[in-house]
């Protein structure tokens, strides 16, 4: 469904992402993992346009879409989330669910007009995330994992047939954690394809079904979690021993 090729990403002198190749199967579970400064985080930036590649190709669904600006990838049925939330000032949870999609990731302090629809389209999103009780709560006032949920349900807003989730349970509690993942299966079992960045290996380990495994800019690895546990230059590289 997802086909990276040879993508690059270079500032300067360092190569963040250097020859890039991997696939992402369509209804799949995938995680993207490697050490820090690895390059998972430009590579999710390049795939979903926030930013430019320096070379290389994204496809999806047969269309080549790197050229595309971010609103247009949207369009096109990806979405990602980043590893700081988007929450945005004075704002209920209700306001950035519906706001965040709107913006498609810039900030604007503006409240735009919010009809009927979209209130019915972000409640029934908040019901399936089970926050519905947080609603009308100020963003600004959540922990650190309802800011997860919220930036889940401001995702889902824009129908994606793939998400690309950047470290989902960075900082989120145990309790909310099993939450979030419940909730990336049940997606996922409705179908939902996953492209997911996560340094929590247990997690990554339990819920991927292929994983890819980049370090300095280039991909390592690849194959099902036991390989991956198995793999020596993995281990070498980055598991040491998990
Ligand atoms: P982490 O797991 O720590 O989030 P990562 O695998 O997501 O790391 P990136 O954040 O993509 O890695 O960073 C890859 C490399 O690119 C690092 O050396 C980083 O310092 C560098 N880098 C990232 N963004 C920039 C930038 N805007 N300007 C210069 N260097 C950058």
């Amino acid at each position: 469904m997802l086909k990276v090729n040879g993508l690059c990403k270079y500032f300067g002198g360092i190569k963040a992402v250097d020859g890039c190749t991997f696939n992402v199967d369509r209804g799949s579970i995938t995680a993207l993992i490697g050490p820090n400064g690895a390059g998972k985080t430009t590579a999710f930036n390049c795939i979903s346009r926030t930013a430019a590649p320096t070379k290389g190709e994204v496809w999806l669904d047969g269309e080549r879409i790197d050229h595309l600006r971010p609103h247009k990838i949207t369009q096109r049925g990806l979405s990602r989330t980043f590893q700081i939330s988007r929450n945005l000032a004075d704002m209920t949870v209700l306001e950035n669910v519906i706001c965040q999609s709107k913006i498609g990731g810039w900030r604007d302090l503006m409240k735009p007009a919010m009809s009927t629809q979209e209130i019915d389209k972000a409640m029934g999103i908040l019901d399936f995330l089970g926050i519905t009780r947080i609603a009308y709560e100020d963003g600004s006032n959540l922990s650190y994992g309802q800011k997860k949920l919220m930036d889940l349900a401001a995702l889902l807003m824009s129908d994606p047939k793939i998400i690309l989730l950047d470290e989902p349970a960075g900082g989120v509690n145990p309790t909310l954690l099993e939450e979030i993942v419940g909730h990336i299966r049940k997606l996922n079992d409705q179908g939902m394809t996953v492209l997911i960045v996560e340094h929590n290996m247990d997690l990554i380990m339990r819920l991927s079904h292929r994983i890819v495994v980049m370090a300095q800019g280039k991909v390592i690895a690849e194959g099902e979690p036991a390989e991956i546990r198995e793999d020596p230059l993995v281990l070498d590289a980055y598991l040491g021993g998990v």
